[in-house]
Formats: structure tokens, C-alpha cells, sequence
């Protein structure tokens, strides 16, 4: 679905004519903070103080945000119990020319956060959904973790049980990108140990713990280093937690290996090119060995 809406001069002007003469409302998704109150932008303030609904996941967590900006706002509860009953009355106020709010505990909502079917049913009435951006941890967690972040990708909260938590791990193995989890305090050392113990000690990882709170701690080392450090301190299996990977070394191609191997046997003799082949390539020695004497019959 596209929506056709212009919203650059007032926070809350995403609202479309359908066509009909009506002009149904606009579901806004606001971010809210992952722990400072003070990273909310001015239009989600704006927003959230002007729409007839906000719909929480909860409510009474929500209230301290509330209070705090002194948001007076008709809030209800929109979780995994009451997914339907909510959707409902949201499109209505929808349809009823109203704007609504949708925010989660923390953080951007849907991300690991429910709304997911609440978007799609208010797309179906092809009603406008539209974004009012802000915080979120795996973002926040990524920008300071000094990993590559050209490519990424964000895998949400690990199994609970750890021959699921591995299983899942391995099918991760080869991925040449950024890894990026959320995991539970309680937690996070069994983690970090399938982590170890799936993908190597020697894997680069970075736990980022209560951004933006007083106990904010990011810290980077190799796998098996950060086990032993989680392991010897509880205040680390504490509070929010996201934990970042870096991506599989990536181990040449062939054509890259063969380029890798020529340009050696050019220079040097067989034995030696082979050696240092596999050294750069990563790729083990009798493997290289064998391409090398398919290149030099040829
Ligand atoms: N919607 C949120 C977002 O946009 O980041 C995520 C919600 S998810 C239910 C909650 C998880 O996010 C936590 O268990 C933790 O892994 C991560 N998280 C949330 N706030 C965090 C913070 N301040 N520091 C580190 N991780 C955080």
C-alpha cells in the first residue's frame, strides 16, 4: 500500500481524503525513550498531546512519560490479550476522522514489541500509518559499538532454551554481517556462553547495557574475554541488554584465491606460493595445494 500524505507542517496533519468526502485519521507510531526521558522529540510530544487515542502496551508504565511532559491523552492498553478488542476500537476512532497513537514501553514500537497486526489491519482499511521516529536500542546499541554498520542484521531476542538458542546460533555462523540480539538479564551469561561456543571465542562481540541510563556500560572484546567478565561480575546480568556481533570473516572466493595464488606463482616457487596463500586466504593448505597444481598443469 502507498499513502499519499503530506505532514511536513504540522505534526499532526498526516490525515488523507479518501475520495469519499470523509477524511479518516492517521495512525501515528511514536518512539518513546529506551531509558532518558529527555530522548523524545518534540513532534512525538506534540503528537501524543493531540491525538484522541494512544493506544500503550502499557498503560500504567506509560504514565511516567505521561506525567512527566504533562500529556493528558485517552489511553488503552494494546498487548497481546487485548490485540483484537484494541485493533477495533483504534479503527474506529480512525474512521471516525480521529488520530491515534501508537506507542510501547520503550524504544520504537514493533520492534521485538507487539503492533504488527494492529498496522496491518489499519493498512487493509488502507488508512495511513505513518512514522514518528525516535529511539531504539538496537540503533542506539549498533552507533556505539564501533562494528561495521553498513550491514546489519537484527535478530530480536535469541531461544530461551539453549539447544534452540545454538541451533539458531549455527545457522548464523557464515553471515558476513553484524549480528545484533536482545537478551534478558537473567540470561545473558548462557548467552554469551552458546555465543562462544557456537561461533568461537575469538569472535568479536560488544555487549551494550542501560543506554542512556545511569548504568550505562558498553563494552567490546572477543567472545570468550567477555564470558569470563559477565561471569565474574553480576552487575553486568543486570538491566536492558543488547549484545552485538561481528560478521563472519569472509574466506575468499575461488577466483579470489586463484588471483591470490597466481600473482605468488609468478614469483616464487610452488611450495612457498602455497604457503602463503593459504596464510592470506585463510583457506587450509592441502585445499590451496590442490588448486595450485590444477594451475600450474594448465
Ligand atoms: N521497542 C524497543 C526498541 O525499539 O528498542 C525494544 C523492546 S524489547 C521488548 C526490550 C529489549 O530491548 C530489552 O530486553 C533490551 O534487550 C533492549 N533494550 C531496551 N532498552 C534498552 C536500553 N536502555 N539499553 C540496552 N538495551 C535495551
Amino acid at each position: 500500500m502507498t499513502s499519499n500524505h503530506s505532514n511536513a507542517e504540522s505534526p499532526v496533519s498526516g490525515s488523507h481524503a479518501d475520495g469519499t468526502g470523509c477524511v479518516p485519521g492517521t495512525l501515528y507510531v511514536v518512539a518513546t525513550p529506551i531509558g532518558n526521558l529527555g530522548d523524545i522529540s518534540a513532534r512525538a510530544l506534540d503528537v501524543l498531546r493531540s491525538v484522541a487515542l494512544v493506544a500503550a502496551e502499557d498503560t500504567r508504565h506509560s504514565q511516567r512519560l505521561f506525567s512527566h511532559y504533562d500529556i493528558r491523552c485517552d489511553c488503552i492498553p494494546y498487548h497481546e490479550h487485548s490485540e483484537e478488542k484494541t485493533a477495533q476500537r483504534v479503527i474506529n476512532v480512525l474512521l471516525g476522522g480521529d488520530n491515534v497513537a501508537l506507542i510501547s514501553d520503550a524504544g520504537t514500537p514493533l520492534i521485538s514489541d507487539p503492533g504488527f497486526r494492529l498496522i496491518q489491519q489499519v493498512q487493509d482499511r488502507k488508512l495511513v500509518v505513518s512514522p514518528v521516529p525516535g529511539a531504539s536500542a538496537l540503533i542506539a546499541a549498533l552507533s556505539v559499538s564501533g562494528l561495521a554498520t553498513d550491514s546489519f542484521m537484527f535478530a530480536g531476542f535469541l531461544p530461551a532454551k539453549s539447544s534452540a538458542r545454538k541451533k539458531r546460533l549455527e545457522s548464523f555462523a557464515v553471515y558476513p554481517h553484524t549480528l545484533i540480539f536482545y537478551e534478558a538479564p537473567h540470561r545473558i551469561l548462557s548467552s554469551l556462553q552458546d555465543m562462544a561456543a557456537v561461533l568461537g571465542v575469538t569472535r568479536t562481540a560488544v555487549i551494550a547495557r542501560e543506554l542512556t541510563k545511569r548504568f550505562e556500560t558498553v563494552r567490546k572484546g572477543l567472545l570468550g574475554d567477555l564470558v569470563e567478565w559477565v561471569a565474574a561480575d553480576s552487575n553486568q546480568q543486570r538491566g536492558e541488554l543488547v549484545v552485538l556481533l561481528e560478521g563472519a570473516r569472509r574466506e575468499p572466493g575461488k577466483d579470489e584465491l586463484q588471483r591470490i595464488l597466481l600473482t605468488l606463482l609468478d614469483e616464487l616457487p610452488l611450495k612457498q606460493a602455497v604457503r602463503l596463500a593459504a596464510n592470506i586466504s585463510g583457506v587450509k593448505k592441502n585445499e590451496v595445494y590442490a588448486l595450485a597444481l590444477t594451475l600450474a598443469d594448465s
